[in-house]
């Protein structure tokens, strides 16, 4: 499904990562981790289409 809002998160390292709102919510701030064991704590791109890196929608 290409019609998800995300926003796409970006860690230090430069890899990024989208999360949809509803997925947002559920992680409540807990972020994901890269391989690396780095945080997607920085946004790289604001609310637009996509997909979801977290629940594959
Ligand atoms: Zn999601």
């Amino acid at each position: 499904m290409k019609n998800q809002k995300v926003i796409t998160w970006q860690a230090p390292t430069g890899e990024t990562l989208n999360i949809c709102t509803k997925c947002e919510k559920k992680l409540a701030g807990n972020w994901p981790k890269t391989s690396e064991g780095q945080e997607y704590c920085q946004v790289s791109k604001g609310l637009h289409k996509g997909h979801c890196g977290n629940c594959g929608k």
